[in-house]
């Protein structure tokens, strides 16, 4: 069983918007812990779901059931314990001690709902996978809708997943040179290769808008016309930007030195980019320009960015 002291500290370092214990009971039967709809996932969120998954539910024996009834491999782990929630990319993987390992893509709709109650509360819509488990404050429920997949397989199936994946740049086994040489060996445009999990894992549209943007980088320009050092950048910028989307749960890229915002002053979402979903850049004022790569619309600035 998962003491809520292991909650708490889980809740300090990651700065939820949880409420105290008593205020849970309190609020009992149900309560929204997270709202992972912070537009479409990329890898911060899928990261920020695995810790939060993991503590809250590792360890301990889990109901697992598809109210919708999708998941049909549900009955293969349900009863079995939750060994570790593991996150690559986009990618999340639930190791169970039965030796299977469950794969959940969220895609472009998928969400998670957590809630804790005395008891499992009724599912909220079409819930394709619900985990289940007992913690000293109630259970812990974690609801799982509108997912691109949701399955139980042997280790293999996780192998061959990973084995497709570039780098992922919140994961400490990773290597960035591995990204460098992809892009570098490539004419398509740094905006396309981005976006393409094989090169880089976690990159969603807006990362990749933002991160190019912070770089100067066109999303046109051709990956074999990109020096070594400039990737290497690149990757580090990335990497920031992701680090910082677990912590606060949201994505924020501007940089409040530069933009004279004081810490405690919250960013609304309008104001949290420099070129993705603006008509204006925020760094120069000119138009934000908008192209179709990797068929998700690309916003830059035509003179931070030039070609
Ligand atoms: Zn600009």
């Amino acid at each position: 069983m998962k003491q809520w002291r292991s909650y708490r500290s889980h809740r300090t370092h990651l700065r939820y918007r949880t409420p105290t214990p008593r205020e849970l009971r309190q609020k009992c039967p149900a309560h929204d812990l997270l709202d992972y709809l912070d537009g479409v996932p990329e890898g911060h969120t899928i990261h920020r779901a695995a810790r939060e998954h993991g503590k809250l539910l590792a360890g301990s024996v889990i109901r697992v059931s598809s109210p919708q009834g999708r998941f049909t491999d549900a009955g293969r782990v349900d009863g079995s314990v939750l060994e570790s929630v593991e996150a690559y990319g986009k990618h999340l993987f639930y190791h169970w001690a039965t030796g299977d390992i469950g794969h959940v893509h969220l895609g472009l709709f998928g969400k998670f709902r957590v809630t804790f109650g005395p008891e499992q509360i009724a599912p909220k819509g079409a819930v394709r996978m619900r985990l289940a488990g007992e913690s000293d404050i109630g259970i812990v429920t974690v609801d799982l809708s509108g997912p691109t997949d949701c399955s139980v397989d042997a280790p293999p199936v996780r192998d061959k997943i990973l084995a497709r994946l570039g780098p992922d740049p919140l994961r400490r086994d990773a290597d960035p040179q591995k990204m460098i040489d992809r892009v570098r060996r490539s004419d398509r445009g740094i905006g396309d290769l981005l976006m393409d999990q094989s090169v880089i894992a976690g990159v969603g549209n807006v990362y990749r808008a933002e991160a190019l943007f912070v770089q100067g980088l066109h999303p046109l320009r051709p990956g074999s016309q990109c020096a070594p050092s400039e990737l290497q950048e690149l990757w580090d910028t990335v990497q920031k930007m992701l680090r910082k989307g677990v912590k606060d749960g949201r994505i924020v890229t501007v940089d409040r030195a530069e933009l004279g915002i004081a810490r405690s002053k919250h960013i609304p979402r309008e104001d949290a980019t420099y070129a993705y979903k603006r008509d204006q850049c925020l760094r120069c004022g000119r138009e934000i320009s908008r192209i179709e790569i990797a068929n998700r619309t690309c916003y830059y600035c035509p003179t931070d960015q030039p070609r």
